[in-house]
């Protein structure tokens, strides 16, 4: 079955659903898919196109805008970013390519989709209201901070449903080094470390966050929370840790979200 196959098949069956659009832009893959807005569950397949190299503005709009019209899709969009978003606009990018900043991300998307309207956001936020939502936190009151370890460190504080945007928790300085060139996982790969040895620089980081915002859960998120029981028991930290449920759908699901309730808008 196709995405179109499925998109249609989701149409004709899902009358009263609150639906949403999003899309996950990772650095191996542009992700996107239909999302129930009440569920939190895909309706129909996700698709996936290559993300396009060097991965530029001009080039990954098309790539967006392919995605969209996979689905027919005509309404809001929400689309991820892997750095700071305010309002639309770019302002960093530790891990992509830097043409991205200062660029207007939601203009950009719009202009290739022919003036649909896009929210674009951070993308460990997007995973951190979908997971807070509909994943790991979902019986969860209080203070949840979603931390994603990859090749950075992204994060997202929520506090009841509402997210404090652009929290960049993975550049703290920690011991005098930046949180996610101490403890992403990708420092765990180029290392060759062990899982008791990568998760010492876990803890540290962990420590740090939890003792300047105290939160109620942490939810670790990223690639390597899939094998989350050879490593979470072994960390030192006070707060508890649980890894993500959604997985490979939170950053799509999230920015569905983002995008039906602009929770990015700063009202100005
Ligand atoms: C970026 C964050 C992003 C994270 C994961 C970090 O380097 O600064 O904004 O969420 O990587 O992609």
């Amino acid at each position: 079955m196709t995405a179109n196959d499925s998109a249609a098949q989701a149409a004709a069956t899902g009358a009263g659903q609150r639906r949403g659009f999003g899309i996950d832009v990772g650095g191996s893959g542009v992700k996107g898919g239909i999302v129930d807005l009440d569920t939190g569950l895909l309706i129909g397949d996700r698709f996936k196109l290559e993300t396009p190299q060097p991965a530029t503005p001009e080039a990954v709009s098309k790539t967006v805008a392919a995605v969209v019209r996979e689905f027919g899709w005509t309404e809001k969009v929400g689309v991820t970013y892997p750095g700071v978003v305010t309002d639309g606009i770019v302002r960093t990018a530790a891990n992509v390519d830097k043409g991205w900043i200062g660029s207007n991300a939601s203009e950009f998307y719009s202009k290739a989709l022919d003036g649909q309207q896009v929210t674009v956001l951070n993308d460990a936020d997007a995973a951190g209201l979908a997971e807070e939502r509909f994943g790991a936190g979902r019986d969860n009151t209080g203070v949840i901070v979603l931390l994603t370890f990859g090749t950075g460190i992204g994060s997202a504080v929520i506090h009841n449903g509402v997210l404090l945007p652009n929290t960049e928790f993975g550049h703290l300085e920690v011991g005098g080094k930046e949180a996610e060139h101490r403890a992403a996982s990708s420092v765990k790969e180029k290392k060759d470390w062990s899982y008791e040895r990568w998760t010492q620089e876990v803890t540290k980081v962990l420590v740090a966050i939890e003792n300047a915002i105290w939160p109620d859960l942490f939810i670790a998120g990223g690639g390597i929370s899939r094998k989350a029981e050879k490593w979470i028991p072994l960390l030192q930290n006070r707060t508890p840790v649980v890894a993500a449920a959604l997985q490979n759908t939170a950053g799509i699901v999230g920015a569905a979200m983002a995008a039906a309730v602009d929770v990015t808008a700063t009202g100005k």
